[in-house]
């Protein structure tokens, strides 16, 4: 049956989060107690006002229709207003950004618009797992420059010129980082901004998607820096900070003829994102930002609760994550060891497996996030949940030989 299918979807691999996500829900299904901290989605509700707003779109009546295709003027507006007063990219205007259905799409358009065959990306690793999968289906080379536990995951800008050869068309990271929860400084941004300074023509795409969930209070956007407004595209979203997976709103504010590209793009294939969920992100940007602060607060206690229920595990090693919400901890004192049923734990897809089956814990691959030696733990869950889980899992690796 693959033979009918494209060799462009035969070549593509699954989304690990997504596929990891799916396995938990089956097992659920069957009545299998599993604590699924696999998938990084908020386990809170979209905020109360957000609904109101939808809901009272719904009423009035008027967004029904095709939406722009670009995003409604007043959001796209609002979003401008946004990263000029609090991103300080000062020549954002609403004819810069473009909104889509959730922060993958305008991802996927960036590169559908951006790539030729054969051109590289240079990715800062570990990386979101959809990073790798779309440059390649617009024909690109995805190249990794990798941090590692000792630098909190976080590569280097000398790293990253290393890395650029005549074929670099584009730099990707994200700050706060999914899957390592690292933060990049002002400094280590302005170092890779030179770095990308330095070539003609070499763009930086910004994922900042996890910008409201940031624990040291400092949010740093690579286009507010001078000289990187036309070579920096944004990427953000409400998905995360808003608590809005389901609405599936994101966008970009890019240099106007990449924005006018994406648009172009997006005409084709999808047009404009849904109208209602446009009435609700706008809502949640201009709205009461309380809902959103309290999240972040809390994701920030459960972050100190993991840690210590972490460091209380013999073997995990981990670096302390200073935003979004996972921790990427190292697992490779585990490799070698030997499950009750003697099977052997030879990668980080064996160990995740092994949690899965014998503590009833979800977890990702780091493999997929190009860190083989890692694990992603979300603790978008509750206490209590994150409690019970890291309990069998402290019980399940003790059974290890
Ligand atoms: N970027 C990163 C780093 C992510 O973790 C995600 C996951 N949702 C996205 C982009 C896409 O977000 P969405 O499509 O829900 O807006
Ligand atoms: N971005 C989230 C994650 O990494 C949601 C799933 C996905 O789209 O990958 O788990």
């Amino acid at each position: 049956m693959n033979s009918i299918l494209s060799d462009r979807i035969n070549n593509m691999e699954e989304s690990a989060t997504l596929a990891m996500a799916k396995t938990a829900r089956e097992l659920k299904n069957q009545g299998i107690d599993i604590i699924g901290l696999s998938l990084g989605e908020p386990d809170f509700k979209t905020p109360k006002h957000i609904q109101e707003a939808a809901k009272a779109a719904i009423d009035e009546g008027k967004y029904f229709s095709y939406p722009p295709v670009a995003g409604y003027q007043d959001l796209r507006e609002a979003i401008a207003k946004k990263l000029r007063e609090q991103n300080h990219i000062r020549e954002a205007k609403a004819e810069n950004i473009v909104v889509s259905t959730g922060a993958k799409h305008s991802i996927a358009n960036i590169f559908m618009c951006l790539i030729n065959e054969g051109d590289e990306v240079v990715i800062f690793a570990p990386y979101w797992v959809s990073y790798s999968e779309i440059i390649k289906l617009a024909g690109g080379v995805p190249v990794l420059i990798e941090g590692n536990l000792e630098n909190n995951f976080k590569a280097t800008a000398a790293q990253l010129k290393e890395a650029i050869t005549d074929k670099t068309k584009a730099v990707i990271y994200s700050s706060p980082c999914n899957p390592s929860g690292s933060v990049f400084s002002k400094a280590e941004l302005e170092a890779i901004a030179e770095v990308v300074k330095s070539k003609e023509d070499l763009v930086v795409i910004a994922d900042e998607i996890y910008e409201l969930i940031n624990f040291t209070g400092q949010h740093a956007s690579i286009a507010s820096f001078p000289g990187m407004f036309e070579r920096t595209i944004t990427v953000n979203g409400f998905s995360k900070g808003y608590a809005m997976t389901g609405w599936r709103v994101g966008y970009i504010c890019a240099p106007l003829a990449i924005a006018k590209a994406c648009e172009k793009i997006q005409g084709q294939f999808t047009s404009g994102g849904t109208g209602i969920a446009q009435r609700a992100a706008l809502a949640g940007l201009v709205g009461d930002q309380g809902p959103t602060e309290e999240m972040a607060a809390a994701y920030l206690k459960r972050r100190d609760l993991v840690l210590e229920l972490l460091r209380d595990i013999p073997g995990i090693k981990t670096h302390v994550p200073e935003g979004a919400f996972y921790f990427f901890p190292d697992i490779s004192a585990f490799f070698g060891k030997s499950t009750p049923e003697n099977k052997k734990i030879e990668s980080a897809d064996d160990f995740c497996l092994y949690l899965l089956n014998e503590a009833h814990v979800s977890l990702v691959t780091g493999a997929a996030f190009g860190a083989p030696n890692s694990v992603r733990l979300s603790y978008a869950a509750s206490e209590s949940e994150l409690k019970e889980a890291l309990k069998r899992i402290k019980e399940s690796l003790a059974k290890l030989k």
